[in-house]
């Protein structure tokens, strides 16, 4: 296959595979496809490779999956070489990385940035995707790659008199580069998800008031973040194999599992030891403590009680507390927030809470942001308000399969994909970490190397087969959905409004989007398919 010219070529040209995506899974989906003998063909909308950790620039972002456990596994010598200098780094230091592992492995050369993929249909006559970009390209591949990223589509709110704010705005998401001083401005902040959680601590020690908007309140762990010293990095990298071997049979993609008895059938003391134990850890990981925790309301109950009584432990006023602690979801339901002085900072001087659910926002305006029933003058608004999650970025891009049919379309009624990775009516076409897969329940940078190494893997297999297109066929994608769905309707994920239901976003269809099965299990499921020879894939020959 001949490689496109490089830039912004109009001229149209032939890859095996167009790549959509720099972040992480687009990063390693270029290095194991090249390493197949692919030719690849990237396109990235940012200026440069990291996607979350490229454009989430606001202060206190973090990961909150430990950073040994959140890197690349792929290269042994980046596990070695790479010094994390604490438990959860910084966006910086996390883009750092991801700078240098770009660097190791030359990942920029095939890419295009600064350009963003508008649309992608398959021609069924040529059997070939036709790309087209909004730097003029219009280009083919046989395979078309989506690694567009399950939290990149940016949420902003559609509040009355938004874009009339005589202020600044920021969304979290598509924080400035140069960083933003809020020294001696007033500042209100709407969401209180991980997002508005990591950043509220630091926003209210650099402005003079900080109003904070909550709608919903969120359950928060605090990291219990701490500085890596030079022997806790040697036993960690002595141990990376274990590490990732326990990571990728676990269910959440990290070494860690939980307590497989309910917390029902322990005695008081131990159920207590147990949380306090995993509150130390810090963290997500809290909503693992037991097995049941989220499928057994009573069990649920327990740890809520105890994550409650922590909240009230650190609030200096008991009705700011009160408005803290979430009333309409079980605990883990919605991701945990993994904070930093996050509870502590609601005893600050220059901190409101304003409580949404009874008094609502009206309307922005010129001024501030007008409630029910006051007003608050702002100069700053920081949008916390999260993303169009899983679906939001493919459907942004007009994406046509058989028959016309669009990827919008085809999904109307709720994404449909067969393992998360094709389907049914677009041929050839596979998605990373997308709506059917575990990535985003998981820790995303070990689900984008399974997808990306199975995804390789199988297009090896077509061509060692003679086989030109591949495609889901509707009978496995209708089992797969289903089996998504009634997994999680035995959890008690369904009745919280998450952004796995896509019930932050009006008008979205309420449907459990990601494969709560967890991680290991996923990998076995799809180790079997392709071990069977691609059950669930309809295949045919070039020659057809
Ligand atoms: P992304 O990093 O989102 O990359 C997708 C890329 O595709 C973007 O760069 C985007 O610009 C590009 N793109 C999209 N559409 C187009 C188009 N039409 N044309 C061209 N380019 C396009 N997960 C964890 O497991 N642990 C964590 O600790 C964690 N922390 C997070 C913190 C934040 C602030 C956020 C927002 C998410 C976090 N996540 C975390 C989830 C995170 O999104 C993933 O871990 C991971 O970084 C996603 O990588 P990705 O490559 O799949 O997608
Ligand atoms: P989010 O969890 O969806 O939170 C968005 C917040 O904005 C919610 O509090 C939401 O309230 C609020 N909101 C949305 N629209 C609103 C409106 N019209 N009026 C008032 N409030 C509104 O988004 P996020 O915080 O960006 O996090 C998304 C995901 O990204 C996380 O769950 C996590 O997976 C990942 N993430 C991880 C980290 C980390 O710690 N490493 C950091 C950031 C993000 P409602 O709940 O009422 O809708």
């Amino acid at each position: 296959m001949s490689k496109p010219s490089p830039g912004h070529s109009r001229e149209a040209a032939t890859v095996d595979v167009v790549l959509v995506g720099a972040g992480v899974s687009g990063m390693y989906a270029m290095h194991k496809l090249r390493q197949s003998g692919l030719t690849v063909q990237g396109f990235e909308a940012g200026s440069d490779v990291g996607g979350t950790w490229y454009f989430n620039r606001y202060p206190g972002a973090r990961c909150d999956v430990e950073s040994v456990d959140y890197s690349f596994s792929f290269s042994e010598e980046v596990q070695q070489e790479w010094d994390w200098s604490e438990k959860y780094a910084t966006q910086p230091e996390i883009l750092s990385y991801i700078n240098f592992v770009a660097e190791r492995f030359d990942l920029r050369s095939d890419f295009a940035f600064d350009t963003r993929v508008l649309s992608a249909e398959f021609d069924e006559e040529a059997s070939l995707w036709r790309v087209t970009t909004d730097q003029g390209h219009d280009i083919t591949s046989r395979f078309c790659i989506f690694a567009t990223g399950c939290l990149s589509a940016a949420n902003v709110p559609n509040i009355e008199g938004r874009d009339t704010f005589a202020g600044n705005t920021y969304h979290t998401g598509h924080w400035p580069h140069e960083g933003v001083d809020f020294t001696g401005r007033r500042v209100g902040v709407i969401g209180t998800g991980s997002s508005g959680i990591q950043s509220i601590p630091l926003l209210a020690e650099q402005a003079d008031q900080l109003c904070v908007f909550q709608r919903s309140a969120n359950y928060s762990v605090p990291a219990g973040n701490a500085v890596l010293d030079e022997a806790t990095r040697r036993e960690q990298k002595a141990n990376y194999a274990e590490r990732r071997r326990l990571s990728r049979l676990s269910g959440g993609g990290s070494p860690f599992t939980a307590d497989p008895r309910s917390a029902l059938e322990v005695s008081d003391e131990e159920r207590i030891e147990a949380y306090n134990k995993r509150w130390t850890l810090g963290g997500v990981l809290f909503g693992k403590t037991f097995a049941d925790q989220t499928s057994n309301i009573e069990a649920n109950d327990t740890a809520r009680r105890f994550a409650e009584d922590k909240i009230r432990s650190v609030i200096d006023d008991p009705a700011v507390a009160e408005v803290l602690i979430p009333k309409d979801h079980p605990i883990g339901t919605k991701r945990i927030v993994t904070d930093t002085n996050y509870y502590e900072t609601y005893n600050r001087d220059n901190v409101t809470l304003v409580d949404l659910k009874s008094d609502p926002i009206e309307a922005i305006d010129e001024a501030g942001i007008k409630t029910m029933s006051e007003h608050y003058e702002l100069d700053d608004i920081v949008f916390a308000t999260g993303f169009d999650a899983m679906t939001g970025a493919l459907e942004r891009i007009s994406v046509t399969g058989r028959g016309g049919v669009t990827l919008k379309q085809a999904w109307e009624a709720g994404p449909r994909t067969y393992l998360g990775l094709g389907v049914p009516g677009f041929p050839n076409l596979f998605i990373m970490t997308g709506p059917g897969s575990p990535g985003v329940l998981a820790n995303v940078i070990l689900a984008g190397e399974q997808h990306a190494d199975w995804i390789s893997d199988f297009i090896t297999y077509l061509d060692d087969h003679g086989l030109r297109t591949v495609e889901a066929t509707t009978s496995a994608t209708d089992a797969w959905v289903e089996e998504c769905s009634e997994r999680a309707s035995r959890t008690l994920f369904p009745s919280a409004n998450s952004w796995y239901l896509g019930a932050n976003i009006p008008g979205k269809p309420r449907v459990f989007m990601p494969f709560i099965g967890g991680f290991g299990t996923y990998r076995q499921i799809c180790e079997d398919v392709s071990a069977s020879g691609y059950k669930g894939f309809e295949m045919v020959a070039a020659d057809d």
